[in-house]
């Protein structure tokens, strides 16, 4: 025990620090992201706040797109509020103009790809080549490829954070994050912050998510095909002005997409026309029957969630509803034929 280092993973010092099933947990997660170390977090939001606390300090300025995922924005409006960290959004698309918005006491830039309502794609190899220019580290939200889609390492990104909730549990039933690193020492700069703060997780929650990663490729694949099918279908219909799936040309840096990734997650959205009134865009998702109301993704179950896009994004062009539908593993023709009845109440 004298000779123990709570850092070491070569033993057991206590609960939070680590147990054989969340050392088994996150030796998998590094692997499949092509990382080298991994930390565990209860929840996705907890592992994003642990960057920020890791990484940033009174004075520091913090980069988040504007598109970020919300809780991340509202973490970054307290930062800014309490603890005189400037936190400020750039336009998902800016790419290599990233670098005008880079000051000297930028710490940080926060990517996530694409974001999880609106769907733009960023350019990462751009954000990435123009953060390292300036020494500023990316972290990326890779939770929509699972890591299976997006190889967020070999794009320069130095940090990559899941929300295991999602794909790798596959559940629906346990809530965790991770942050995967390459480098030892910024590894050992994220542990002390989840030593700090107590970030550790029980190791029954763990064995959920071991149970769930066997299949996620497969899982994975199945909500990818299913997803593109009832994205296809979508494009066909006249109650709707674009499909926001980075596969389709509608989305912006469908490109990018194209050229980064090797498929796609069951999460999309799509935008109404602006004929239709929130109250009837509201009975279309009311009146279906596969889908639930909610706003987690990666299970079995569809869901459904209506956003108010334009309060949360500045410039948003669409004055329709928009829409984001999770695809899960229900038979493709059932959603579909559900999609087309509530279309009917409009
Ligand atoms: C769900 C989600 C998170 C946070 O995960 P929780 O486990 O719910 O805290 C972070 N980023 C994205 C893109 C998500 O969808």
């Amino acid at each position: 025990m004298r000779s123990g280092q709570w850092k070491d993973k070569s033993g057991y010092t206590y609960g939070l620090h680590g147990t054989p099933t969340t050392f088994t947990l996150e030796a998998r997660l590094a692997e499949i992201e092509g990382g080298s170390y991994c930390l565990l977090a209860p929840s996705g939001l907890a592992a994003i706040a642990m960057v920020d606390f890791a990484l940033l300090k009174t004075g520091d300025d913090v980069l988040l797109p504007d598109n970020v995922y919300a809780p991340n924005r509202e973490l970054g409006r307290w930062l800014s509020n309490d603890f005189g960290i400037s936190a400020r959004y750039y336009d998902p698309l800016v790419g290599a103009g990233i670098a005008e918005l880079i000051q000297p006491n930028t710490k940080l830039i926060w990517t996530e790809a694409p974001g999880s309502v609106s769907m733009e794609v960023p350019d990462l190899p751009a954000i990435c080549q123009a953060a390292h220019d300036k020494g500023v580290l990316v972290a990326l939200d890779n939770t929509w490829s699972a890591g299976l889609a997006l190889r967020g390492f070999d794009l320069g990104v130095d940090i990559i954070m899941q929300a295991l909730t999602k794909y790798q549990s596959g559940g629906s039933d346990v809530l965790m994050g991770a942050l995967i690193t390459r480098e030892r020492a910024l590894n050992e700069r994220l542990a002390l912050a989840h030593m700090r703060l107590g970030m550790g997780v029980s190791a029954d929650d763990a064995y959920l998510v071991l149970r769930g990663l066997p299949s996620m490729k497969l899982r994975f694949d199945a909500h990818d095909a299913s997803a593109r099918k009832v994205a296809a279908w979508l494009k066909t219909r006249p109650e709707v002005t674009r499909v926001l799936h980075p596969a389709l040309a509608d989305c912006p840096g469908h490109a990018t997409w194209q050229r980064d990734f090797s498929g796609a997650a069951g999460l999309f959205s799509f935008v109404f026309d602006a004929r239709y009134s929130e109250q009837q865009t509201d009975r279309f998702v009311d009146s279906l029957a596969l889908f639930g109301i909610g706003y987690s993704w990666g299970g079995a179950n569809s869901l459904v969630m209506p956003y108010r896009i334009g309060a949360m994004r500045q410039g948003w062009p669409d004055a329709g509803t928009l829409v984001r539908l999770n695809i899960g593993l229900e038979d493709t023709a059932d959603l579909i034929a559900d999609l087309e009845r509530a279309f009917a109440t409009l």
